[in-house]
């Protein structure tokens, strides 16, 4: 399947996903692959956090003013419930050294706009319970929030969709097209071909469609990656013997892995097949 757009995003995390919105916005036609799901890496381990008073004064707490600023509405514009709740927030100060620091930080903040002060520890008790008696104080922002950032994305995404963006979730990009050393076009697998991924792995063996373990471990894949030739002589030099599927399965936890480490650019047998398959089925496909 042949994709047209203007603009191709890579990764559907919370980057991708308000990328895709606002250039959706400016008229461009856009597509997202994403490899796995929406929010998929680090938007989805994020502590939620929109916390102003941590940026630096200068460009990055401009940055986090303004995006405050979109934060206000961004709800009612993306017509999406993002659970944006500005309740504040509090850095703890333990010491004179500390206090001093954060007495300059707090000051260039102010400075550029944000609201933010230091008060005392039995202020900072008045808003949340259980601080250690030996505070100085804390800093506070009422500015400071929390976001749930699967919302965010989605929310990105579905007003996207309706300006025209298109999305693809299971579909990796595995290179860039190039003519005359520019990029003009990306290879993407989707969620079919990765069911052929699996089928040509190493762990089928033989009965896997077409796959056998010369051409899935062929000598250039072992050049590449291993200080081998063959994949017979890696599993010689192990000490297992290549006979069949099981007898290397059934090789103590963790040998394997081992040689695999100290012989190949994989850091697991796991890792080693799954690459193998990968390759075995893009070169099948022509890519
Ligand atoms: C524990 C933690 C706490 C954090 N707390 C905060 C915070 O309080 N405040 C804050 O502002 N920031 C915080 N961050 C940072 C913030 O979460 C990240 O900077 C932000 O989520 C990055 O978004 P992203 O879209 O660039 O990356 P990601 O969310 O990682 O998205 C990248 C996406 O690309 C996909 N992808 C990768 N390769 C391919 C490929 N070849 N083809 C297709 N798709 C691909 C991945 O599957 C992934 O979904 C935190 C991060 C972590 C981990």
């Amino acid at each position: 399947m042949s994709i047209k757009a203007d603009v191709a995003i890579i990764g559907g995390g919370v980057i991708g996903a308000s990328i895709a919105y606002r250039l959706a916005q400016a008229g461009k036609k856009v597509v997202l692959f994403e490899k796995y799901d929406f929010a998929a890496g680090a938007t989805g381990s994020c502590d939620q956090c929109v916390f102003l008073q941590s940026k630096n004064p200068g460009i990055h707490l401009k940055l986090a003013l303004d995006s405050s600023e979109i934060f206000q509405n961004l709800a009612k514009e993306l017509d999406y419930t993002i659970d944006y709740f500005q309740h504040g927030g509090m850095i703890t100060i333990e010491n004179e050294m500390e206090m001093r620091v954060m007495s300059d930080f707090v000051e260039k903040q102010s400075k550029l706009g944000l609201d933010v002060c230091i008060i005392s520890r039995d202020e900072a008790a008045k808003r949340q319970r259980g601080l250690a008696k030996h505070l100085l104080g804390c800093t506070y922002s009422p500015t400071d929030g929390h976001v749930n950032p699967f919302k965010l994305t989605l929310g990105f995404i579905q007003a996207a969709k309706k300006l025209g963006a298109e999305f693809y979730i299971d579909a990796e990009v595995t290179a860039f097209r190039q003519e005359g050393g520019r990029i003009k076009g990306i290879n993407q697998i989707k969620k079919e071909l990765r069911s052929m991924v699996k089928s040509a792995k190493y762990s089928e063996g033989k009965k896997a469609k077409g796959a056998s373990l010369e051409e899935l471990f062929n000598s250039e894949f072992m050049r590449e990656y291993t200080d081998f030739e063959s994949y017979e002589e890696l599993l010689a030099a192990s000490g297992l013997t290549a006979e069949s599927t099981e007898v290397v399965n059934a090789a103590p936890d963790g040998e394997l892995d081992l040689h695999v480490r100290r012989t190949t650019r994989f850091s697991s047998w796991l890792e080693m097949q799954d690459t193998a398959a990968n390759e075995y089925v893009i070169k099948k496909l022509g890519f």
